[in-house]
């Protein structure tokens, strides 16, 4: 086997200092790929503890994704967790996959049950396949102990989810069929992300929450992103992005300073890690994660 196995993130989240990590996602063409390769190459300059590649499920998009976190682990030498779900696949093909992964060396997977493919609205359940991410974090946890599993949180509630407090019960599945960390949805206000994780520490759920953060790069992401995610917009932050509309560097810079604070406030409150929704754009990444690299220098 070419690929030295990885160390499973619950590893690193024992160093006593916040990790860092960086997602990408596959782009949507193939030539489209090099471009992607170029800019992981140019955030690697941060050091990030480790990278993650979205996962699409269809045929292109899922082989796309394993072309990417590939390159950017052989080429690059980034610690790569691809994310892996339930999408339209049975249990044997999910098992298939997932033999993939093994294979290819990788032992950190971010689990998910994964959002309707492109053009549906609603997640429907592939028949002999899994209708939650709890199903597959079991599933892998009993096939490959050794894989250290991430799932996603969600600190303004999923939006399937009747209430908050009802989808951290459902967190509680996950976490109790084997996963070792939670990386959450993006989150443009702070408050958020300290209720949930008091409600969570209360549900008895004790492993580390990773707060997921973006950077708002453009205005037009804004209805298409907080529509995702059922983020909370700040009054507070579309005011300062309203006042500077028409000037592309100017919201940049309001949306990487927002982040920038975000962040600046979260580590001073001692979270484990950063996860960067780095949204394939270089700039805006190393702007934000080279402060965070000089005051906790890589090993
Ligand atoms: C960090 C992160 C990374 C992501 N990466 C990807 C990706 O690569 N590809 C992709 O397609 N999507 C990705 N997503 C989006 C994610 O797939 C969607 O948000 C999806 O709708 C839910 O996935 P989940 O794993 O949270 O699902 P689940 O944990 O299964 O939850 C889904 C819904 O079902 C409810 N639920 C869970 N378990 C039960 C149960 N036992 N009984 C009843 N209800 C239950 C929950 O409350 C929730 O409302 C990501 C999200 C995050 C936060």
């Amino acid at each position: 086997m070419k690929n030295n196995h990885q160390a499973p993130i619950s590893d690193l989240f024992k160093n006593d200092k916040p990790l860092l990590s960086v997602e990408f996602f596959p782009p949507k063409s193939e030539e489209a790929v090099d471009s992607l390769i170029e800019t992981a190459r140019r955030i690697n300059v941060v050091k990030p503890d480790f990278a993650s590649v979205t996962y699409g499920a269809g045929g292109s998009t899922r082989s796309r994704s394993a072309d990417v976190s590939r390159r950017m682990k052989d080429e690059i030498g980034l610690n790569i967790m691809p994310h892996f779900t339930c999408v339209g696949a049975t249990r044997e093909e999910l098992g298939e996959i997932l033999d993939e992964f093994y294979a290819e060396g990788y032992r950190n997977i971010m689990t998910l049950r994964g959002d309707p493919p492109k053009g549906e609205e609603n997640f429907v359940v592939t028949e002999g396949g899994f209708a939650y991410a709890s199903d597959l974090v079991g599933f892998i946890n009993k096939r490959y102990p050794d894989i250290c599993m991430g799932v996603a949180g969600y600190p303004e509630k999923h939006p399937e989810a009747a209430s908050l407090e009802s989808d951290i019960e459902k967190l509680k599945i996950k976490v109790d069929a084997g996963a070792a960390f939670i990386t959450t949805q993006l989150f443009f206000d702070n408050d958020y992300f300290y209720r949930y994780v008091d409600l969570v520490r209360k549900s008895g759920i004790e492993i580390p929450i990773v707060p997921g953060i973006m950077p708002v790069l453009a205005l037009k992401q804004i209805k298409r992103i907080t529509e995702l995610s059922n983020a909370h917009f700040p009054k507070n932050l579309e005011q300062r992005l309203a006042a500077v509309d028409g000037d592309k560097e100017a919201v940049r810079q309001v949306g990487v300073d927002w982040a920038h604070q975000q962040m600046a406030d979260l580590i001073t409150q001692g979270v484990p890690g950063i996860h960067l929704y780095a949204m394939n754009k270089a700039q805006s990444a190393i702007d934000l994660l080279s402060a965070f690299r000089k005051e906790y220098p890589s090993d």
